[in-house]
């Protein structure tokens, strides 16, 4: 678990407005479940067998000896969540979005980390395939415009529970004619998951699985159908992707459409987010079978790759005014003036210790302020400020009483 320090925040925050803007543009509301959840909800849901459960899960017994776990992800949760505070009654589809940490109790290497941050949506009770398009194209446009161009868009279908167990036995026969020259791994995953097999990281299985028959070629009518539907309107949307037969998610409760956004940049060796259609998922949890589609993106894999690609954030610290003073009673005043304007929803900051005039407006430069207001010993008794526009070095005076208001106008015309 690391510390985010102020250097990586801006483009955290970056990110993080990116996402936001593209959520609720698309009509996402925001959802935060709690971080700490009965370790069960994860197991019924993801599956005991998977690598997050298996391996990953920061469990735990708590005070009264219940198992709990630190949330690994947040599609169980928001489900449990949307099922627990009657959602089902809402206008479906419900429309949720989030940015909340997650926790896996993985090796900690580079890009890896026991506490990472995911902003993702989870969207409840429509079957369209048209909601994939929606989703699948709301975490590619937050992701662009966080500044990000070298990324491609996987996609895949691993079919239902009509169609998939009889891939999966045409799947164990072929891996059973290779098991040879499989990894210790895959020769366990024949039996307890052999799509996993896909998506193992050692050459000699993907040799071998090279020439596996494929889940597309043998979804049933339905699947085949959403699947299709969804390429022609990505294709429609100019979307690019690519079909990607090894991409099966390692979560137990996703049915159909599963996809990922990788950088490019370093060969789409990491995945910067990920996410697929999850029909069953509210059965797993006990109650009716509500259809779901979501994605989560890892925020911190993104900000690395932002960093990496040097995008550039906007300058601006949130700060719109320096307040700059000489004299006792101008201090008083500016300290004053410094908090009617953040009252007043305007960004100001001020020197509060001495300092000569011009070592303040140097202050106020670095700070690449707009406006600076000067308030020396004549204004102080006078009840006027000086406004400087800093861009422009134009001085105008005005009575301190106006000051806030004449500021409040101008900053909202620089936010238009
Ligand atoms: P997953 O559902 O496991 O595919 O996770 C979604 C995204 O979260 C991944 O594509 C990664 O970008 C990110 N992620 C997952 N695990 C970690 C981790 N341990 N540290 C940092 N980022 C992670």
């Amino acid at each position: 678990m690391r510390d985010i320090l102020p250097a990586e925040q801006k483009y955290f925050m970056y990110l993080r407005k990116a996402f936001e803007t593209a959520a609720e543009q698309s009509g996402f509301n925001r959802i935060y479940t709690p971080t700490v959840e009965p370790a069960t909800l994860f197991e019924r849901t993801v599956g005991k067998s998977t690598d997050i459960v298996e391996k990953e899960m920061y469990a735990f017994k708590s005070k009264s000896g219940k198992k709990v776990a630190l949330r690994p992800e947040g599609t169980a949760s928001v489900a449990r969540a949307y099922l627990e505070n009657g959602m089902t009654s809402w206008p479906q589809p419900v429309k949720l979005y989030y940015e909340m940490p997650m926790f896996r109790y993985d090796r900690p290497q580079a890009g890896r980390y026991r506490e990472h941050w995911q902003f993702g949506v989870e969207a409840f009770g429509e079957k369209s395939p048209l909601l994939d398009v929606t989703v699948i194209a709301l975490a590619l446009r937050a992701i662009k415009t966080a500044g990000l161009s070298e990324t491609s868009l996987q996609i895949n279908s691993i079919g239902c529970p009509n169609c998939r167990p009889k891939y999966k036995r045409i799947l164990t026969r072929f891996l059973k004619e290779n098991e040879k020259e499989l990894c210790a791994d895959c020769k366990r995953r024949i039996k307890t998951n052999p799509l996993r097999t896909l998506d193992c990281k050692e050459k000699k299985c993907q040799e071998v699985t090279e020439g596996a028959p494929q889940m597309v070629n043998n979804l049933c009518n339905t699947c085949h159908e959403h699947f299709k539907v969804i390429l022609e309107y990505l294709d429609a949307l100019d979307i690019v992707y690519e079909i990607n037969p090894r991409l099966v998610r390692g979560l137990d409760y996703y049915i159909q459409t599963v996809f990922e956004i990788w950088n490019e940049r370093d060969g789409g060796q990491s995945a910067l987010g990920g996410g697929g259609r999850y029909d069953g998922l509210t059965e797993l949890l006990g109650a009716r079978k509500v259809p779901g589609i979501g994605f989560g993106l890892g925020a911190d894999r993104i900000v690395a790759a932002m960093m990496a690609e040097k995008v550039e954030i906007p300058e601006g610290t949130g700060l719109d005014v320096f307040v700059v003073q000489l004299g006792k009673e101008a201090k008083k005043k500016c300290f004053k003036l410094m908090f009617d304007l953040q009252n007043a929803g305007v960004g100001a900051e001020g020197s509060i210790d001495k300092g000569s005039m011009s070592a303040q407006l140097k202050m106020a430069n670095r700070l690449k302020v707009p406006y600076a207001i000067i308030i020396g010993q004549k204004e102080a008794y006078s009840d006027t400020v000086i406004l400087k526009d800093m861009d422009s070095g134009c001085q105008e005076i005005y009575p301190q009483d106006k000051i806030v208001r004449e500021l409040e106008k101008r900053i909202s015309k620089l936010q238009r």
